[in-house]
């Protein structure tokens, strides 16, 4: 990793988003320069100052097109693999308050919401594009904010507010998320999540890259950076968690937990497994179906997970 902080006036000029320490170069990813913070190692980049991050998402072309940014064919990435990962999560928020009203940030077309309706919770989203906003309308019958700053002006206040995904994609993110503890009641709980940056795959990005991808991905968090970032936006972390492998799962892939493994060794004859071969097949839908078999709780296992799953709850 280079590091050269004194030479580019504009690095010197980019203070810490945390904690206002001084950064350095951490690395350059598609025309965009990352910095590190040398005191709490936060990492963000460096975007132009008029950067209206919502912009991208404010198209509608972001749901539906494959193209340099953007989510092909949500739909299908609901069924086949978000839902698996996003559903359980509403069961884990239970163990920390059970269903009142809940707010989706980034609710896309309101399948969260949806689920969180069977489990009980009275439903509200938040999302920037405009046909995705139809659809969770027509989907939960709920209000659907166009901002957060809409949802506030609305003086309407929950118990909890899941934002899944959406963290690393703001430019502000303490900012933000103490308006995020604004649209809480008392006591309400957040759930979010958002990738690991200090996991093994972070840096060479592969198979899927969720992590350093700007102008999408431009805050960068770790276990610790995101308790930071919480605290000083409100909040009092209750459970940092993980997925192992999300996103090779993402992608198709099939990894397994070493136990796993260690039993089809026989039938792979160390050759990858192939999603379109028979035994691929079989265990694409044994395995995906079940998700769960991807999360970690033990904090020892916390490094080595792609994707962290944060419960924390509004400070008095
Ligand atoms: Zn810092």
């Amino acid at each position: 990793m280079s590091s050269n902080p004194v030479s580019n006036p504009e690095r010197l000029a980019a203070a810490c988003k945390l904690c206002g320490g001084a950064t350095v170069h951490f690395m350059e990813r598609s025309g965009f320069e990352i910095v590190r913070c040398g005191e709490c190692r936060f990492m963000f980049a460096l975007v132009p100052q008029d950067y209206d991050a919502a912009s991208i998402y404010k198209d509608d072309i972001y749901f539906t097109s494959g193209g340099e940014c953007g989510i092909a064919d949500y739909d299908a990435l609901w069924r086949r693999r978000l839902s698996h990962f996003y559903v359980p999560r509403l069961d884990r928020i239970r163990a920390f308050h059970p269903p009142a009203r809940l707010l989706d940030i980034g609710c896309a077309s309101g399948y969260l919401m949806r689920a969180a309706q069977d489990r009980g919770w009275q439903t509200a989203g938040v999302e920037l594009s405009p046909e995705m906003r139809r659809r969770a309308a027509a989907l939960t019958r709920s209000p659907i904010f166009e901002s957060i700053d809409q949802a506030l002006q609305s003086a309407q206040r929950f118990e909890c507010v899941t934002m899944f995904e959406v963290i690393e994609h703001l430019s502000d993110p303490v900012g933000i998320m103490t308006q995020v503890a604004d649209l809480l009641a008392p006591g309400g709980i957040l759930a979010l999540s958002t990738p690991n940056c200090d996991c093994p795959g972070a840096i060479a990005g592969e198979p899927i890259n969720v992590w350093f991808d700007p102008p999408e991905h431009i805050s960068y968090f770790a276990a610790d950076t995101i308790r930071d970032c919480l605290a000083r936006s409100g909040f009092e972390t209750l459970a940092v968690e993980g997925l192992e492998h999300y996103c090779r799962a993402m992608a198709g892939d099939l990894t397994f937990p070493g136990w796993v493994t260690a039993i089809l060794a026989p039938f792979r004859r160390n050759k990858r497994l192939k999603p379109g071969g028979l035994l691929g097949k079989m265990l694409e839908r044994a395995y995906h179906g079940r998700m769960d078999l991807y999360r970690r709780t033990d904090p020892a296992d916390l490094p080595r997970t792609d994707v962290m799953e944060v419960y924390a709850r509004k400070r008095s």
